[in-house]
């Protein structure tokens, strides 16, 4: 046995050995996807339930429900009038699932292209404009 793979579960503190990659026991992990399924199909009957509709039907905390909606594995559904529990980490914009909301992905996803297209491509221009006018100056000394 190895050592460097004995953890604490992160869910209920007992001690397992890991794979090297999970940080939950193998009963928590199995509990867990038991409560995301649950989630799953309540969100998919209920469209309009609010967090504590979820909470109290099924059982599963909030911190749970959160988790799996950011982890991008829940998505909240019910179109326009559905109830947003997540809001954008840029915007503060309620999303249905993941991080960002669609235009702040999208906004970021630009600026990334933007590091590596755009901003060499002005980079090279102001070079060019910096050495039109150093000959410039030559020639009107010279
Ligand atoms: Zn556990
Ligand atoms: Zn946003």
């Amino acid at each position: 046995m190895l050592l460097d793979r004995i953890r604490n579960c992160k869910e209920c503190g007992r001690i397992f050995q890991s794979n090297g990659l999970s940080k939950i026991c193998p009963t928590c992990q199995k509990a867990d996807e038991t409560d995301f399924k649950k989630v799953k199909e309540y969100i998919y009957d209920n469209p309009g339930a609010t967090m504590i509709d979820i909470v109290q039907e099924t059982g599963v905390s909030e911190e749970k429900v959160l988790r799996y909606l950011r982890e991008g594995r829940l998505e909240i559904s019910g179109g326009e009038n559905a109830i947003l529990f997540l809001q954008c980490e840029r915007c503060g914009k309620g999303i249905r699932t993941g991080r960002f909301c669609d235009e702040c992905s999208r906004e970021m996803e630009k600026n990334l292209r933007g590091a590596y297209g755009q901003k060499s491509d002005s980079y090279q221009r102001s070079r060019d404009r910096t050495k039109m006018y150093t000959a410039e100056i030559r020639k009107k000394r010279g």
